[in-house]
């Protein structure tokens, strides 16, 4: 016979509140900013931290974008604010979201590198929207303190961690022998890179880092990462980024493209995806009208068919601890659950 106790234990285990309570997800959202960035992260605490802004103008439709998306979430702020470098695509919806929702820390590199009026612009309209929040100065190794997730800066004005994470300290077989000198120093090159796990589950966005120093640095000739479930492409999915020795390293389950319809998903930097031996699922915001349809994945792995003007829809992935995740395409429905290794 069951004494009152283990009774009771029953009781609360069994029940679906309890249920939720222990096993709240870590829910991403990768928004479609037509080519720019605007990846936002939800806590199993419930907290939020977004990655970028999207584009300026358009009659703030990147920012209408990201708000559906937290209120999707329940939320209705942003706790931290990651701005991974001073380009349009990913600083240039702040005051149009700041306008929309309060946000409370933000996270960037410092001053901006480039001296054109654009960037100038840009990021004085970013620094009036800064000055309403808390300001965090982003270095590598440390953690940015969204309650209930982990998150490490990787990379930030073009530094990187100088230890390896728990994981990552490996020779890199995929290093090549001969360095490239630095192709890219505009700000894409300072971009803060970031890795945000829940126990098992691990993901990694590293903005517009090209591969010239960014990624070769951080990735030879030893691993500092280790292995990812998922991996965000660098850049776009521009052939400047995403190079074998950052994405065969990592050996993501998933790939998630953050292309535009013209913008980013270059056949190479596809191919080098495609080619992937463990990856089990390659999701795509965007169909990359700048590839045929064989290096683009198949159809309804596609948040967004058609050219601009569309309907902005999501991808939707939901981890847990034990490294299970889901991916859902907004667009159809269509769900995939997904292992750790
Ligand atoms: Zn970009
Ligand atoms: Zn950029």
């Amino acid at each position: 016979m069951r004494t009152f106790f283990e009774s009771l234990l029953i009781v609360v285990l069994a029940s679906p509140s309890a249920f939720a309570a222990t096993n709240k997800p870590l829910a991403v959202y990768f928004i479609d900013v037509e080519g720019g960035q605007a990846t936002l992260f939800i806590s199993p605490s419930r907290q939020s931290m977004l990655v970028d802004t999207g584009w300026p103008d358009h009659n703030g439709r990147d920012a209408r974008r990201i708000l559906a998306a937290v209120h999707d979430a329940g939320l209705h702020q942003i706790d931290y604010l990651v701005i991974t470098h001073y380009h349009e695509d990913h600083v240039g919806g702040v005051p149009q979201l700041a306008a929309l929702i309060p946000i409370r820390n933000f996270i960037d590199h410092g001053r901006p590198v480039q001296t054109d009026a654009l960037t100038k612009k840009l990021y004085e309209a970013y620094i009036k929207a800064r000055s309403k929040g808390h300001h965090i100065l982003a270095r590598p190794g440390m953690r940015i303190p969204v309650r209930g997730m982990n998150v490490v800066v990787l990379t930030a004005a073009g530094s990187l961690i100088g230890q390896p994470l728990a994981g990552g300290g490996e020779q890199n077989p995929y290093c090549p022998a001969k360095t490239q000198p630095a192709a890219d120093r505009s700000e894409n090159a300072q971009s803060v890179g970031v890795l945000v796990s829940d126990g098992r589950f691990r993901l990694i966005d590293l903005g517009d880092l090209p591969s010239w120093p960014g990624e070769y640095n951080l990735m030879c000739p030893t691993n500092r990462v280790g292995q990812v479930e998922v991996y965000v492409t660098t850049q776009h999915a521009y052939a400047e980024s995403g190079a074998s020795f950052l994405v065969d390293a990592v050996q993501p389950i998933v790939v998630i493209a953050d292309n535009g319809a013209h913008k980013g998903g270059d056949p190479e930097a596809l191919r080098r995806v495609d080619d992937l031996p463990g990856l089990k699922g390659f999701w795509d915001l965007h169909y990359a009208f700048s590839a045929d349809k064989k290096l683009n994945t198949k159809a309804p792995f596609i948040a967004n068919l058609a050219a601009t003007p569309d309907h902005g829809y999501w991808i939707k992935l939901k981890a847990y601890p034990t490294g299970v995740f889901t991916v859902i395409n907004q667009r159809n429905g269509m769900t995939r659950n997904y292992q750790p290794r």
